[in-house]
């Protein structure tokens, strides 16, 4: 956290803060449109924003972040088909994200990048929840714009790669060995070894881990480097812990998306990881 203590930049930073807010808010508008576009495969610049339901384009005063929302008391003007809470709380949520993210940085082009990153991610997360899978275009553009991060771009690649890298590796452990049971069963009916060519195709992987967890731990690796990324990855399977004891309980087949836990687990970490480390060293390292 950059030295803001003192009163007379106070002023000053409220303003950024303001502004980072306002920002925050059109963004987060912008992201609406993207949760709801692209799992339809339609483009998120045109045509102009409509009503779901009725298909009537919005007026420029239906569009203003959370006010016409509050304004049209969560209805279309139109048809009057109730307009979902989620979009106001996106808005809010971003326009957060944007003044946190810029109060621990300052007024810079990395604190709009790291805004626009977690911005990203805020979406590839509901987007997950809701269809239990991501679309690359926003994963991949999340994993670019991550490599600007910090200003050693060099440093930021080198961490997104070993990162990504790694959990590739995990993952072809964790499928393998998950995997063994059904290759034995598979290994009565054929001859050779399951792995063999002809085979392949009935070779059975159960897959441990998502390839869009993945491209988000490439993005983690850029921002946050090695052991804040261990950090945020620590603090994301924690957090999932519950909603997975719960679904257990629940004799669920849901499966549990992890890149919500994952984006949670990278925004603690971006902003209490320093803390943690220097703790971690204090103490056992
Ligand atoms: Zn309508």
């Amino acid at each position: 956290m950059s030295s803001r203590s003192a009163i007379e930049d106070l002023e000053e930073f409220d303003l950024e803060v303001v502004i980072a807010a306002i920002l925050g808010l059109l963004i987060g508008s912008f992201l609406n449109v993207v949760i709801l576009r692209l799992p339809q495969n339609e483009s998120i610049v045109y045509p102009a924003s409509h009503c779901p339901k009725c298909k009537e384009p919005l007026k420029w005063w239906h569009n203003v972040p959370v006010l016409s929302w509050v304004f049209l008391q969560g209805k279309c003007y139109f048809c009057k088909e109730p307009i979902s809470w989620q979009y106001p709380a996106i808005e809010i949520a971003t326009a957060a994200l944007f003044a946190i993210i810029f109060y621990k940085e300052g007024l810079t082009f990395q604190a709009f990048v790291i805004a626009v990153l977690f911005s990203s991610l805020l979406a590839l997360s509901i987007i997950d929840l809701r269809f239990k899978a991501v679309p690359d275009s926003l994963n991949l553009f999340a994993a670019t714009i991550a490599l600007f991060a910090n200003s050693d771009y060099l440093q930021n690649l080198q961490n997104a790669a070993i990162v990504a890298g790694a959990l590739a590796m995990l993952r072809f452990y964790v499928s393998y060995y998950v995997s063994k049971k059904e290759q034995i069963h598979l290994q009565k009916q054929i001859k050779s070894a399951p792995w063999l060519k002809s085979y392949y195709p009935k070779y059975i992987m159960i897959e441990a881990m998502g390839e869009g967890d993945i491209i988000v731990g490439f993005a983690m690796g850029a921002l946050l480097g090695l052991e804040k990324t261990l950090i945020a990855i620590f603090l994301a399977a924690l957090t999932a812990l519950p909603a997975s004891v719960y679904l257990r309980i629940a004799k669920s087949d849901t499966q549990l998306p992890f890149i919500p836990f994952l984006a949670i687990g990278a925004f603690l970490s971006y902003l209490f990881g320093a803390q943690i480390v220097e703790w971690m060293h204090a103490n056992y390292l």
